[in-house]
């Protein structure tokens, strides 16, 4: 369990604060002000589980909450977060043969990003800003209480790099789960990381704790070797492919689970045939699944969508290479929804304020200086 986080008294804390707290930290909070403890607990529940506010200590506004419906029931919506910015969160229907459409929330970690993808459009507006816990929490929110729908899956796979903001994203998962709130099961929750190697090896120790240990990791890959991967992504030229399989090979898997390798099958740079049989072999030692995603062109792309025959013989020859291996669809393509599109257009040209540290990007063009280390 954290430590109590609030440190104003939670009448003076927005709404957006508040869904960073886990119960007994609100509950805690609460009765600092002389609100007994299970009605403070009430109000948590009744929040979180109804999407209503009880009680004096919540003086406070429903933040704005615009969505869009798009192709195939994939609704993108944004949260206003009354500082000029918003969140943008995506929920993809899922089908599935037993279980008929479930839906999956994508959320943001961050507004805007510092890695600099190059196939990825929110790496076009640099990092903006992170995200609060309780920013985080609220995605979850709005998708169930103000656009009404039964969350059932969540990956931390918008705007942002979970790993460049870990404190606010681990605290969001400890609301996330708690049986007073969201009560998510850790094991439908997924975080998507570009491999920041100190960013894994924390949440290794994050999953040693008690409730947390089936929480699911994704590594976006992307490349066969290091070469390709450090001109499509600058993470790799500070951290290699055989660190990155180390730290995988290190982290306690719980028994029958197995990583998510995301692989972008963007054509003439990653998509060849000898490209996928060095890929099945880095994959080899891992326990994963291989998750082929045709790239989805962000805007002024050099590069165009895949041809559908040449993904099916990537796909093929993958499992032919004895990879687990799904497909993903580019739901949600006209919107700026889709995988690696989120990201506002007018905020796209702002500049950084804060940053991991690791990577910082120059605040124009999309130069990258990258620690040697
Ligand atoms: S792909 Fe992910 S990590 Fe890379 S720039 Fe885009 S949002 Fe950031």
């Amino acid at each position: 369990m954290s430590g109590i986080r609030p440190r104003r008294p939670v009448a003076e804390q927005g709404l957006l604060d508040i869904m960073g707290m886990t119960s007994d930290e609100f509950v805690a909070a609460s009765f600092e002000q002389g609100v007994p403890r299970g009605r403070a607990l009430q109000a948590y529940r009744t929040m979180f589980r109804e999407g209503r506010f009880e009680g004096d200590w919540f003086g406070i506004e429903d933040p704005p909450v615009n969505r869009r419906e798009v192709e195939g029931q994939t609704t993108k919506f944004t949260l206003a977060l009354g500082d000029d910015h918003e969140t943008e969160s995506v929920l993809i229907p899922m089908h599935h043969r037993k279980h008929g459409t479930t839906r999956t929330l994508c959320v943001s970690s961050q507004i805007g990003c510092a890695m600099g993808c190059e196939f990825c459009e929110t790496a076009q507006m640099g990092l903006v800003r992170n995200l609060s816990a309780g920013q985080i929490v609220s995605q979850w929110w709005a998708a169930t209480h103000r656009v009404d729908t039964t969350v059932k899956n969540m990956v931390f796979m918008g705007m942002g790099e979970p790993m460049d903001n870990l404190d606010e994203v681990l605290q969001s998962i400890r609301v996330l789960t708690d049986h007073n709130g969201p009560a998510v099961p850790s094991s439908n929750i997924s975080i998507s990381t570009v491999g920041r190697i100190d960013g894994i090896n924390r949440v290794a120790e994050f999953v040693k704790q008690p409730g947390y240990h089936r929480l699911n990791l994704a590594i976006s890959v992307n490349a066969p070797n290091d070469r390709i991967r450090s001109e499509l992504m600058p993470i790799n030229r500070a951290m290699k492919m055989s660190e990155l399989q180390e730290a995988l090979l290190a982290f306690p898997l719980r028994g029958g689970a197995a990583f998510c390798a995301e692989y972008v099958l963007i054509p003439g740079v990653n998509d060849g045939d000898d490209h996928c049989d060095e890929l099945s072999r880095w994959l080899e030692p891992l326990r994963c699944s291989l998750n082929v995603i045709p790239y989805n062109p962000r805007r002024d792309s050099p590069w165009p969508a895949p041809e559908e025959h040449d993904v099916e013989r990537f796909i093929s020859r993958a499992i032919a290479n004895g990879c687990f291996v799904k497909r993903r669809g580019t739901k949600g393509r006209d919107v700026m929804a889709a995988c690696g599109q989120l990201g506002n257009p007018e905020i796209r040209r702002r500049k950084r304020v804060e940053g991991s540290g690791l990577v910082q990007p120059v605040v124009e063009g999309r130069s990258l200086k990258v620690d040697p280390r």
